[in-house]
């Protein structure tokens, strides 16, 4: 019986190796194949094109309900397509946040028809979306966004702006945490909205990063118009909403993520990556991979992209075990992996930066650049992962609070001051 399973596991390695030999764009994986990166049309379109293939042939869409688009398969011939996918590399998916925090939080808050309208088209990659959460004052302070809606009719006018937008520029929808209610209290006065960003009235543009790229941008809605049909949970429950979304994206949306892009759960650079580049760069003319200090360092780094590796399985576990599922409701353990994913990245690319020396100060362009500049982009998008999701020190007082209950921030201040 066990013979039998593994023969037809193996009979379908084979086939998905086949697939991917048949699908892959023209030349992958020979030197000549320049893979395309950052935040480009042309890049976001070949994820798009990708996701679509993967889709089509059951091999992407994971872990949703068949009602809503989700692909069903047994476990087994999920990691066989994993690891294929990961063995050869792919191009990956769009540039885009739905699968990592739209569809979760429309399991969780949205209405029927947006589940079956919107879900499907996050799992073929034919959609995508964003976040317009973040505003000029209202960061860490999410409760304070200024950004309102006034209704009219079957509809909601919409006023206001929204910074540091991942993924902006190539959002087809995006989810809207607005003002709905002048008068109420802080966190019952906010409503989530589904948002089209071909709406009248509605302009992004983009923000430049110390990266040199635009990853981020801001939008502007001046009196754009959102169907009373697209409010997503209850009005003035935005708050919580918001909070699903997070919860989804500070556990990184875990296998759903991994499913899309056919590739492994990483800190930044894997440390195969790593092994390389010390393998290369050379102090004293020595390989820095024979010197016991970077070898250490190398070690601690693959510890800990393992133990991020097997957190994950183990916090959906406990969420699910606590009554959610699929990002249903808020679990605070994901600040723990927010702020861990974000930390050892960040570690990693301090290490990247020793073993550069000088060369860490050379950006794609400059003619001596290592890597074409692939290192320094690590180094530099890295400072970024302790202030996207919510900055170490929020996810700290979520953790302290939370987990951990310690007084709540505003309490252990009154106790000081008297
Ligand atoms: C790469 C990147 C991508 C992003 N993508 C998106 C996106 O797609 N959509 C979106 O809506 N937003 C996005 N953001 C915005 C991000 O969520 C905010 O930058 C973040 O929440 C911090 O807000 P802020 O920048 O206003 O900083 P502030 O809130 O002004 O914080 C400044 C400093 O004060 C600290 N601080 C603030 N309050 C407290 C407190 N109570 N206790 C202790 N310390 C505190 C913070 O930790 C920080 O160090 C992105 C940001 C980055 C860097």
């Amino acid at each position: 019986m066990a013979d039998e399973k593994t023969a037809k596991l193996e009979a379908f390695r084979k086939e998905v190796r086949a697939w991917l030999r048949a699908n892959l764009p023209k030349g992958w994986g020979t030197p000549e194949y320049k893979v395309l990166e950052g935040f480009t049309q042309e890049r976001h379109d070949l994820g798009k094109w990708w996701t679509k293939k993967c889709y089509e042939a059951g091999y992407t869409g994971f872990g949703y309900p068949k009602e809503y688009g989700g692909i069903e398969r047994p476990r087994e011939e999920i990691m066989v397509i994993r690891e294929e996918m990961a063995r050869t590399g792919t191009p990956g998916a769009p540039s885009s946040l739905g699968l990592l925090l739209a569809a979760p939080t429309l399991m969780a808050h949205g209405q029927e028809w947006q589940k079956k309208r919107f879900i499907p088209k996050i799992m073929s990659g034919e959609e995508s979306w964003c976040e317009g959460f973040s505003e000029p004052n209202a960061g860490s302070d999410l409760a304070n966004v200024q950004t309102y809606a006034v209704r009219d009719g079957d509809e909601w006018v919409v006023k206001g702006q929204k910074c540091w937008t991942s993924m902006w520029k190539f959002a087809d929808f995006g989810i809207l945490i607005v003002k709905t209610d002048l008068k109420a209290p802080r966190h019952r006065n906010l409503t989530a909205f589904i948002f089209d960003t071909t709406s009248k009235g509605f302009e992004r543009r983009p923000l430049r990063q110390m990266t040199d790229e635009s990853e981020f941008g801001e939008l502007f809605f001046d009196d754009m118009r959102i169907p009373h049909a697209n409010m997503m949970g209850e009005q003035g429950r935005g708050w919580y909403v918001a909070m699903t979304t997070l919860t989804a994206e500070r556990s990184m949306g875990g296998e759903q993520v991994v499913s899309q892009q056919g590739g492994e759960i990483r800190l930044g650079s894997g440390v195969d990556n790593l092994i390389e580049l010390a393998r290369a760069r050379k102090r004293f003319g020595k390989a820095l991979w024979d010197d016991p200090v970077y070898r250490q360092k190398i070690a601690q780094a693959a510890i800990e992209e393992d133990a991020y590796r097997s957190w994950g399985p183990a916090f959906r576990a406990k969420a699910r075990k606590g009554g959610a599922s699929l990002g249903a409701t808020l679990s605070f353990e994901a600040s723990v992996s927010k702020n861990y994913w974000a930390e050892s990245r960040q570690r990693r690319a301090m290490l990247i930066e020793d073993m550069l020396g000088s060369y860490s100060q050379l950006m794609s362009g400059s003619k001596h650049a290592v890597a074409e500049g692939s290192w320094v982009y690590e180094i530099l998008r890295s400072r970024g992962a302790s202030i996207e999701m919510g900055t170490t020190e929020i996810n700290r007082n979520i953790i302290a609070e939370r987990i951990l209950g310690l007084p709540r921030e505003d309490s252990a201040k009154k106790a000081q001051e008297k």
